[in-house]
């Protein structure tokens, strides 16, 4: 379903979320204080506007408070973040969602009534690390600080053995929740379905349970 996304700041990382959703089809109107950042903005976005956006009548003038979400990616400026955090909220935006730089911003953002806050930096360079620590996990994605989504690459260990047969929801406590192979994916597998060496498992789990089932199980 079309969106209606407001993103403000427009850096690395909300000209990328910009030109992202834009991509995807979604209204996005982006607002930044620099000229030449929305200039480039105009061809990635459905309106681009120069404008303060911790200026509260701007933001309403903008007919912002129609929009149902709101990304704001102003760097390393706090007190410009925390301050259009807290308008975009009193305007009434149900999903307002922002970058922070360290785990301090992240803290006064949530206590302002950001939905959700991301720190780009910190969950890419803890990805990275546990693509690095094991040649076995190709992705991996945080759903809490307890459970997390992994893709691991099956060894001979399981090659050629069904889902039956492995039986690593009742071992390990983890659900395979689909199976690549090449280009394919199988989505929901079946219990006799067969593994291949080389397959990728995107699996769910707890985060002890998935750390056993890398070690021991695949
Ligand atoms: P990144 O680390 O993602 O590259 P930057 O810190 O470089 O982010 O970019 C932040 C953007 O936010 C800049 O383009 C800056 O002009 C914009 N910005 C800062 N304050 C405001 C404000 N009050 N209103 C609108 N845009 C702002």
């Amino acid at each position: 379903m079309k969106k209606q996304v407001v993103v403000i700041g427009l850096g690395r990382f909300g000209t990328s979320v910009c030109k992202e959703l834009y991509r995807l089809g979604h209204e996005v109107l982006a607002i930044d204080t620099n000229v030449d950042r929305v200039d480039y903005l105009r061809d990635y976005s459905s309106h681009a506007v120069v404008a303060n956006a911790t200026d509260e009548s701007e933001l309403k003038s903008l007919g912002v408070r129609n929009f149902d979400h709101a990304i704001v990616a102003i760097g390393d400026n706090l007190q410009a973040s925390v301050l259009c955090t807290l308008m975009l909220k009193e305007i009434g935006i149900a999903k307002v969602w922002v970058k922070a730089r360290d785990l301090q911003h992240q803290k006064i953002l949530e206590k302002v009534g950001a939905d959700k806050v991301i720190q780009p930096e910190n969950e890419m360079g803890i990805r990275v690390a546990q693509h690095m620590h094991s040649d076995k996990i190709i992705d991996y994605i945080d759903l809490s600080n307890e459970y997390s989504i992994i893709e691991l690459v099956a060894s001979a260990k399981v090659a050629d053995k069904t889902l039956n047969q492995l039986n690593i929801r009742e071992k390990y406590k983890c659900i395979v929740l689909a199976i690549k192979r090449k280009e394919e994916v199988d989505i929901a597998p079946l219990p006799n379905d067969q593994i291949q060496l080389g397959d990728i498992l995107i699996v769910m789990g707890h985060k002890n349970d998935l750390k056993r089932l890398e070690d021991r199980g695949i």
